[in-house]
Order: structure tokens, then sequence, then C-alpha cells
């Protein structure tokens, strides 16, 4: 028994020693080709068979110095954003102050007219159209860059105020209101929208209103909302009709007087100057067309934007 447990520890050892070495030999396989992996050919010997009329090939490209470049820097932090928010911008835009002004009742005194057409603009005509030579004062309005309306007269609260031939009442058919909207609209070419002459009463009548706004929204017009009256719901029912609306926020001429005209400019600007646009309503009356030749120029020269009421129509919606 010691002699086959001698003979079996010695084989024992044996197996050991001889797995062991074919371990190592193991190991040692891959290491042995690994010593040629990095041979390369010398280009010395690449560029010696090439025949001698020919260039030689261009040695291989430098290994791209892109690879040893740094990593690219973080960028800087922002100068502009490192500096405190209360800073003040001399360089930001100022704040747009602009300014339609409307001139009603146009195309009656065609002396008068003329002398609106002769400011500068561009101004908002709106002329009543049953004047003399309308197609040709509109016209000429037209060519001096300003916008035209449609003056569209309309029932007022006061029975002793007359509102012309034609004008949109509430208590007639709603057909004889399209027509006479109709021939109005046919009168002279050329305008972007209506707004109302007088109106008082038919401006706050829901149902007159929804009848005449629909109709213009069909033909794709604005409609300015001259605000004849507090309860007016023109404005209202324009939006929610999706047309392109805007309201009147002053009235230049209701005293017709230089100095109460110029106070109503003054008025109109400090509106524009805080909300950034306002809408005056004038007439072809002298102290109006005096007051504007002055403040025209004077106003553009202190930034104010003159614009057409097309320009105010798009959210400008204050009542
Ligand atoms: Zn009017």
């Amino acid at each position: 028994m010691a002699i086959k447990a001698l003979i079996g520890v010695i084989l024992l050892v044996a197996a050991i020693m001889s797995g062991g070495i074919w371990l190592r030999g193991e190991r040692a396989k891959p290491n042995a080709p690994a010593a040629l992996v990095g041979m390369e050919i010398p280009p010395k010997i690449v560029a010696a068979k090439l025949p001698k009329n020919e260039p030689p090939i261009a040695p291989p490209p430098p290994p791209a110095p892109t690879v040893v470049q740094p990593a690219p820097e973080p960028p800087e932090p922002a100068p502009v954003a490192a500096k405190p928010a209360a800073e003040p911008k001399p360089s930001a835009p100022k704040k747009p102050v602009r300014i339609a002004i409307v001139i009603d009742d146009a195309g009656i005194d065609a002396k008068r007219t003329r002398r609106a057409i002769a400011l500068p603009g561009p101004l908002t005509i709106a002329f009543l159209v049953y004047g003399n030579d309308i197609i040709g004062q509109t016209k000429a309005a037209k060519a001096a860059g300003h916008e035209l309306l449609v003056h569209v007269n309309m029932e007022a609260e006061s029975r002793n105020v007359d509102p012309g031939p034609k004008v949109l009442l509430r208590n007639v058919e709603p057909d004889t209101n399209l027509k006479r909207l109709d021939w109005m609209l046919g009168r002279f070419q050329g305008y972007v929208g209506v707004n109302n002459h007088m109106g008082s009463k038919f401006t706050s009548d829901a149902e007159s209103m929804t009848l005449i706004l629909t109709e213009i929204k069909r033909r794709n017009l604005l409609f300015l909302d001259s605000r004849t009256s507090p309860k007016t719901v023109a404005g209202k029912i324009a939006r929610s009709l999706g047309i392109r609306t805007a309201a009147r926020d002053i009235f230049l001429d209701n005293e017709p007087e230089l100095e109460a005209v110029q106070r109503n400019l003054a008025r109109t600007e400090a509106i524009a100057r805080r909300t950034g646009a306002a809408i005056a309503i004038g007439h072809p009356k002298d102290a109006t067309l005096d007051a504007l030749a002055a403040w025209l120029p004077a106003a553009v020269a202190r930034g104010v934007q003159l614009v057409p009421i097309s320009a105010l129509v798009s959210g400008k919606t204050s009542e």
C-alpha cells in the first residue's frame, strides 16, 4: 500500500508538472506571433520598386495633428450673460409709438377733403359715399399714399341728426340693410374696410351688427369701430366673427377749436407712448386740418410712426 501510494503521489506530481508545462505553452503561443505584428515594410523599400520617371509616392501623411491637439477649450462664459441684469441696455430697440389718424366724413366738403389729402401721411381717409366725384376724390387720396375706408352711415340715437340717405336702420328687413350696404360698398374702389358714420343706436344692437359684420367678413374687409356710443357691441362682435378690427381712442374735434384739437392730439400721442398704439378720428374742419398740418411732421420728428389703420387692426382691441 505504501508503495502504491508513493507511486500515486509521484504520478500526481508528474501530472501536475506536465500540466503546468502545457499551460505555460498555451500562454506562450499568442506571444510568439505577436512579435511580428508590429513589423512593417520600410517606406524605402516601396519607393525603390517604383519606376524612376514617376514621382515617388508621397510619404504617408504624418500623424494627423488633430490627434495631438488639446481638447477644445470649453466655451468662455458669455460676457453679456455675466453682466448684471439691472444694467441698462442702450442698444435695446425703442418701443414703437404708432398712431393712425383717421379723417372721417371725407368727400362731402371737397375743398377741405383736398386739404386732408395733401397732409403728410399715411393717413386713413373715410369717405361718405354720396359726395360729388367720389371716385375722383378717393383715387386722389389713394394716389397720395393714404388708406381708404367706406364711412357707412348707421342709425343714430338722436332723431335730430340726419345720418344721410340709405342709412342702416335697426327696424328694417335685414335684406334692406344688406342692399344698402352693398350699394355703399359699390360707390368707389380701393378701400380696406369700413367704419361707422354716427350709428350710436345701430352699433349697440347685436343683431344688426352681426348681420352687417358678417357681410363685411365675407368681403374680407376690416372694421374700425368709431365708438360713437359707449354701448357699442361692434368690436366685440367683430372679434367673435374673426374680423380684423380696431376701435377709436380719441375724437380730435368734438370741440372744433385749434387748441382743443392740439390737446387731443397730445392725448393721442400719450396713449400711443403708453400702449404702443393709438387711433384718433378727426374731420375735414379747419381747426383739425391746421392742427394736423403742424402736429404730423413734429410727431414724426419725435419718433411717432404714422401708420394706416390696417397696421393696427390686429391686437388693437382696447375699448
Ligand atoms: Zn362720420
